[in-house]
């Protein structure tokens, strides 16, 4: 299937549209016209070669919503017509522990990510959502619930999983304290989850700025990490606090925060960070710990449970050609919404 995208061909040129071909249909195959493709941080740093040097050309995109407009004989989920997401894995082994429950981005045999990974079966180099249409195993396509704004929905396959699957993992209800540091694209979808499942949601930033924005979305507000009393002051407080900020910092600011036995999640920063102390964790048993996005079932959960509580990212819709654009703007610093392209606004002969 012949289809058109955005590829990056090295880390010093811009993104150009480029031709390519999906593979033909395998019996567990769904084809999609692409709608919509978010726009995420991952997606700039894997073109600039921040992870290393990178496949070329690249397409780009794990946000992905779009149409079904074929199926393969044994596709048994989906039909021609469906409205449905792919998020930023495309296939993993499907047969160790971790596949089997449900958490098929720590697969033993490693994931196959949406975008610059060989593919399982035929070793070409997968292509992402900067695209008019993809092809992917059934067992990877999420459905969009018919609640959801289509236009609105995709940074939830990323930006939202990568939020939800922390609160899940910690248990995250009725009165919990969450503080959620950072208000971007991460941040804004970690206020919203949290808040709806029924916490006590607090925003740390360097200043109170943002906080009519926090609070618009479901914050109590602002503690501002610049100000020393009021840190002191919300000492032990916290039972979660997700860290999404997306470069090299030091933890030991917040880790006094949290309550005895609570943890600080990281899921901004992959790569190094600045050496912290171990004070506040010896001596109230709290933990610093990861989380990567979330598997297949727990991303459907987010989807159908955004549905149920109205719960949309912040997006600017914007046009494929602007992708440059948007690159350029997010390189500035972390802005508080997601750029969303619209593919159908992508000629076929780009
Ligand atoms: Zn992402
Ligand atoms: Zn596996």
């Amino acid at each position: 299937m012949k289809t058109v995208g955005y590829a990056s061909y090295s880390p010093d040129t811009e993104m150009v549209p480029y031709h390519f071909e999906r593979r033909a249909l395998r019996a567990n195959d769904v084809a999609i016209e692409i709608l919509y493709s978010g726009v995420c941080h991952s997606d700039l740093h894997t073109v600039n070669g921040d992870w290393g040097p990178q496949p070329s050309p690249i397409v780009p995109g794990h946000e992905i919503v779009g149409r079904v407009i074929e199926v393969g004989p044994k596709v048994s989920n989906y039909k021609v017509g469906d409205q449905v997401g792919v998020g930023c894995m495309v296939d993993s082994c499907q047969e160790c522990d971790q596949c089997h429950h449900g958490e098929e981005q720590f697969c033993r045999h490693g994931m196959t990510p949406t975008y610059g990974a060989p593919d399982r079966i035929s070793g070409e180099i997968t292509q992402g959502g900067y695209s008019k249409h993809i092809v992917v195993r059934e067992e990877f396509v999420l459905r969009i619930p018919e609640a959801l704004d289509l236009s609105r929905a995709a940074p939830i396959l990323c930006a939202g999983i990568t939020t939800f699957s922390p609160l899940r993992t910690w248990n995250i209800g009725e009165g919990s304290r969450v503080g959620v540091i950072g208000l971007g694209g991460l941040g804004h979808m970690a206020v919203q989850l949290a808040a709806a499942m029924g916490a006590e949601v607090t925003v740390l930033s360097r200043s109170k700025q943002k906080e009519e924005e926090a609070k618009k979305i479901g914050a109590k507000g602002i503690l501002a990490s610049t100000d020393e009393d009021a840190m002191n002051a919300a000492a032990s407080s916290f039972d979660l606090i997700i860290d999404t900020v997306p470069v090299e910092h030091d933890v030991t600011l917040y880790t006094p925060l949290l309550d005895v036995d609570a943890t600080l999640v990281i899921v901004g920063q992959v790569g190094p960070m600045k050496e912290f102390m171990t004070v506040p964790m010896i001596m109230g048993r709290r933990r610093v710990a990861g989380s990567l996005i979330g598997g297949v079932k727990q991303t459907q959960e987010v989807l159908d449970f955004c549905a149920e509580h109205n719960i949309h990212p912040i997006c600017e819709i914007i046009r494929p050609e602007q992708i440059n654009e948007a690159f350029e703007v997010m390189e500035k610093g972390d802005i508080a919404h997601r750029y969303v392209m619209k593919m159908t606004d992508m000629a076929d002969d780009a």
